[in-house]
């Protein structure tokens, strides 16, 4: 009997398996359904509808003791996917490292889901584990670790790393950290970050029982990179007052203006004074793929660990995150654990990960599957393409911005371009800002965010991540920007007006 024989009549088997010609449906509905999305992502208004009510509404409606058939269910959350759905893919998003997928990576999650590897023992995948394995190994070498050297891990994403990475830092500086925990600590232990890094360190911070008052600030310089000076500084009064700093973490490519900290000063400060050097390179380390670019990431090749996101410039789906590290022996310290019930394969000599022990996660999915697809059909070169093409356009962006007196605050050669409006006094307020995007995000045509930056000054940003985006696709954005400016500008005329009127 085949499986489908077996499950005839058997409802709840049906559902779950479904017979030849359902799944023949299915397949069909769900890929023809992915063409047309990759088709008309562009000519959807890019903000979802963000109406609460109506959203749980319609999930309310849904009847788990009514069950749908494959296809009526499919199409009930595909109808309100669109709607309800701000779409990153979309050429016109100008928002956070969210590029439209590349297609194979959609293609390797769907292979990924059938096969469902289990990446907690090596035994159980092993081609799964090896070739994440050897991706960890030849994005170790581009950053210039190594190779003998090279250790890692794939994470769900930049914040997993970031957190992996504070963990590896207390087990080298405190050796019992995994048998006594906090008791470890000679003195409070503190690290040190800048106040453009990513907040992520601050949860993990929480996470592993130093809470954020473990974490020092260092403020920035003009350039929006950590100042060297008062890093050394607040470590020697850190010292003086029995505190125990234990790391020290680099953003190359900060979230808010692509600053890029100087790694090889941060280097010298963490090899004086001993402290592991972390570097969050979680969108940023995608430049190191690019032979011009490289020397961007001047000294990352120093760092203790490194944290890099595929799934933000190199366009693989979510989520995929890379923890790197030099030191060979670091996480298996970190996370060994011992059970009977995982079946270990005796390793022979050879170096055999099982993730499980290695890593944070237990029963994971093959991350590694939808890089190493899209790597072996972009290619490095085409990889470095795509970057280049980001900065050339983030270039045409700064400069259509400045044409049109818009006032660009930042570095922009990392494709992310920070900036006010030029034209008048307001012009910085947060409220006019943010009023400018709330208009820009209400058009459909375009999205963009504010952020604070310099002293904390509202911004706004824009950021060129997507391979989708073309120079037609800023043009609308200029002019999506100009016309909330003249919108603003004529309300505020009408208001003042009615003002003196009223006088
Ligand atoms: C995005 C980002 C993170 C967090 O990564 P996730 O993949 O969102 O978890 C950490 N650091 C930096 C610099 C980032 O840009």
């Amino acid at each position: 009997m085949s499986p489908e024989e077996q499950s005839n009549g058997n409802l709840p088997l049906d559902s779950l398996m479904m017979n030849q010609d359902q799944r023949a449906e299915l397949w069909k509905k769900t890929i023809d359904y992915i063409e047309l999305y990759i088709n008309e992502v562009e000519n959807y208004r890019v903000i979802a509808d963000l109406n609460a009510e109506d959203i749980r509404a319609l999930i309310k409606s849904v009847d788990f003791n009514q069950p749908l058939g494959a296809l009526e269910a499919i199409d009930f959350t595909v109808k309100v996917f669109q709607q309800y759905q701000t779409h990153t893919a979309h050429p016109r998003y100008f928002g956070l490292f969210d590029p439209a997928p590349a297609t194979i990576t959609i293609a390797a999650e769907i292979l990924v889901a059938a096969v469902n590897p289990q990446l907690a023992v090596w035994s159980q995948s092993p081609f799964a584990v090896e070739v994440e394995q050897h991706l960890l190994k030849v994005f170790g070498e581009q950053f210039g670790y190594p190779t003998a050297e090279i250790d890692g891990t794939f994470t769900s994403g930049g914040a997993e790393a970031n957190h992996t990475a504070l963990l590896t830092a207390l087990t080298n500086a405190f050796p019992d950290f995994g048998h006594i925990g906090v008791r470890a600590f000679s003195g409070n232990p503190v690290l040190y970050i800048s106040s453009e890094a990513h907040h992520s360190l601050l949860k993990a911070a929480r996470q592993c029982g130093l809470g954020s008052d473990g974490v020092r600030v260092i403020p920035v310089d003009d350039q929006l990179r950590m100042d060297l000076a008062s890093l050394s500084a607040q470590i020697k009064s850190d010292k003086v007052a029995g505190f125990a700093p234990f790391m020290v973490v680099a953003t190359a490519g900060t979230t808010n203006a692509g600053a890029v900290d100087s790694i090889e000063g941060i280097a010298e400060i963490a090899k004086r004074e001993r402290l592991w050097l972390h570097t969050d390179a979680a969108w940023g380390g995608a430049f190191a793929l690019v032979p011009e670019f490289r020397g961007i990431l001047k000294g990352i090749e120093l760092s203790d660990s490194i944290t890099f996101d595929p799934h933000k410039l190199l366009a693989v789906t979510r989520g995929a995150g890379m923890y790197l590290t030099r030191h060979r022996s670091v996480l298996a310290e970190t996370f060994r654990v011992e059970t009977p019930y995982m079946p270990l394969q005796p390793s022979d000599g050879l170096d055999l990960v099982n993730p499980f022990m290695h890593s944070m996660q237990w029963s994971r999915k093959f991350i590694g599957m939808k890089l190493f697809l899209s790597l072996l059909v972009t290619g490095w070169d085409g990889y470095a393409e795509v970057i280049r093409r980001h900065v050339k356009l983030a270039d045409y962006l700064r400069r259509e911005l400045e044409k049109n007196s818009w006032t660009v605050v930042n570095d922009p050669s990392l494709a992310v371009v920070c900036f006010f409006d030029g034209t008048s006094l307001t012009g910085q307020s947060e409220t006019y800002l943010e009023s400018i995007a709330r208009e820009v995000k209400a058009s459909g045509q375009a999205w963009l965010s504010t952020t604070r930056i310099k002293n904390d000054c509202p911004m706004l940003r824009a950021c060129i991540s997507n391979h989708r985006s073309n120079q037609g696709d800023v043009d609308v954005l200029i002019s999506e920007l100009n016309e909330a400016r003249r919108k603003y500008t004529e309300c505020r005329e009408r208001e003042l007006t009615m003002a003196t009127n009223v006088a």
